[in-house]
């Protein structure tokens, strides 16, 4: 381990020396190349963690999207910034701080790699990659892609160790900085060793967005997005609509058109091409579902769909008679399970919004735009989604607040986080 440290901390010191615009060639290799492997890498994360095909194509494509953005951008982000006092001169830099831990998820093995690993190496870093233990071969390929579309040795490494070695490389004088997405557990360790050496940390951690349905939405369009927004990728995504809160006028409409969208959904082979949902991307997380949901039934939670396992496979699940108390509605469910709760007014629907140790994104569903605009600083949120499920975008910045983590990825804000913004004054 010693030794790819060292490796990074040489490499960093010639690429902090490239211009942009010579790092940029190297990304966009990277991004051509990985184009025109999309369905090998697809493939790959498909076989390692059940994601249905197509949207592991989907994961592939979004990556090139990111390059493409940091292509076009960073340039601009990164640009000298000339800011008038008394002095003769003064101006703010922005430089690599160098070595950085990244410590990824198996949920989206290509795409959370990708949103920490470009911006950062765009701006003249380099990175040290522990990947999810479930997801070794994604791992090593995103590593081999690096090299074969040109960079230096160094520049990206990926890190096969298990996670009770992390706390020595977060020690190391090389590194300078942290950035963790996946469980709270692992944030809090993660953070933890970072505060003791002083060294700075970002955590993108879990999430229970609530989805909120006013009583003048459009049902059937809100439909079509409240599965894709609970229902893709198994579930297993930190932004995904957790907990859906409906107006009571409509609440038995929304969920008799709710439960027949979910129970057409086409379960089975994550390589066949038609299948909507796999099974989930480990036994031991269907299970830990399962409990969440049996011991909510047993505190008067009423399943009236799913609500079976089978291996990994967890049937999509539609649970109402739901109440804050209970674990589908107090931790996060990452998995297929939808609860849904009924609210009179949207201060009652915002309360229960905000009623999460999560604050990750909120989604909220009405035709009077202008109005809900006016309560957007009521939601405790890094996100707030008008008419629309919350998804990221290179072109916007993401993150959250309370236990969902700190910092922000993507975006002009995401490329300035592993960076000295250096004051520089001339008189
Ligand atoms: P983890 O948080 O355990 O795994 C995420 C990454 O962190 C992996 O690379 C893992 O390595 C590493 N890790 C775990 N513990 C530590 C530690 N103490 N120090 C350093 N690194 C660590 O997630 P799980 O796979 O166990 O999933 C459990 C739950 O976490 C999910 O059900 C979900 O609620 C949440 N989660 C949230 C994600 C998100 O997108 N925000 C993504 C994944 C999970 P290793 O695999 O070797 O243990």
């Amino acid at each position: 381990m010693l030794s790819k440290i060292n490796i990074a901390n040489e490499a960093f010191g010639n690429w902090k020396k490239k211009t942009i615009a010579e790092r940029m060639v190297l990304v966009k290799n990277l991004q051509l190349e990985l184009e025109k492997n999309r369905n090998y890498y697809a493939t790959l994360i498909t076989k390692e963690m059940n994601k249905p095909i197509t949207q592991s194509l989907a994961e592939v494509d979004k990556c090139g999207l990111l390059c493409d953005f940091y292509i076009n951008n960073a340039a601009v982000f990164l640009e000298t910034k000339h800011i008038k006092t008394e002095a003769v001169e003064s101006f703010v830099t922005y430089e690599p701080l160098g070595v950085l831990l990244g410590i990824m998820p198996w949920n989206f093995p290509f795409w959370q790699v990708f949103r920490f690993a470009i911006p950062s190496i765009i701006a003249g870093n380099v990175v040290l990659v522990k990947h999810a233990s479930n997801v070794p071969e994604s791992a090593q390929s995103i590593e081999n892609l690096f090299i074969k579309s040109g960079f230096p040795e160094g520049i990206y490494q990926n890190i096969a160790i298990k996670s009770d070695k992390v706390s020595e490389i977060i020690a190391h004088p090389f590194v300078k900085a942290v950035s963790l997405t996946g469980s709270e557990a692992a944030g809090s360790s993660v953070a933890a060793q970072a505060g003791k050496y002083l060294k700075k940390s970002l955590l993108e951690l879990g999430g229970s967005n609530a989805f909120i349905v006013c009583n003048d939405a459009n049902i059937d369009q809100t439909i079509r997005i409240a599965v894709n927004a609970r229902m893709q990728n198994a579930g297993q995504s930190c932004i995904a609509a957790k907990r859906f809160l409906i107006h009571q006028d409509i609440f038995e409409a929304f969920t008799e058109k709710y439960k027949k969208a979910l129970s057409e959904l086409i379960q089975g082979d994550p390589m066949h091409p038609e299948t909507q949902i796999g099974p989930m991307a480990r036994i031991d997380l269907a299970e830990d579902l399962e409990k969440q949901v049996n011991q909510s039934v047993s505190m008067g939670a009423k399943i009236i769909l799913g609500g079976q396992r089978e291996g990994a496979f967890y049937s999509p699940t539609i649970i109402t008679k739901v109440t804050p108390e209970m674990p589908v509605f107090k931790e996060e469910t990452f998995g297929p399970v939808a609860v849904l709760l009924s609210f009179k007014t949207l201060d009652e629907a915002i309360a229960l919004s905000n009623l999460s140790e999560f604050g990750l994104g909120v989604s909220i569903f009405t035709q009077n735009v202008e109005s809900i605009k006016t309560r957007i600083p009521e939601f405790n949120e890094g996100a707030v989604f008008i008419n629309e499920m919350v998804k990221s975008d290179p072109r916007l910045p993401f993150g959250g607040v309370k236990k969902s983590g700190y910092g922000r990825e993507l975006a002009e804000e995401g490329i300035k986080e592993f960076v000295n913004t250096k004051t520089v004054v001339i008189q």
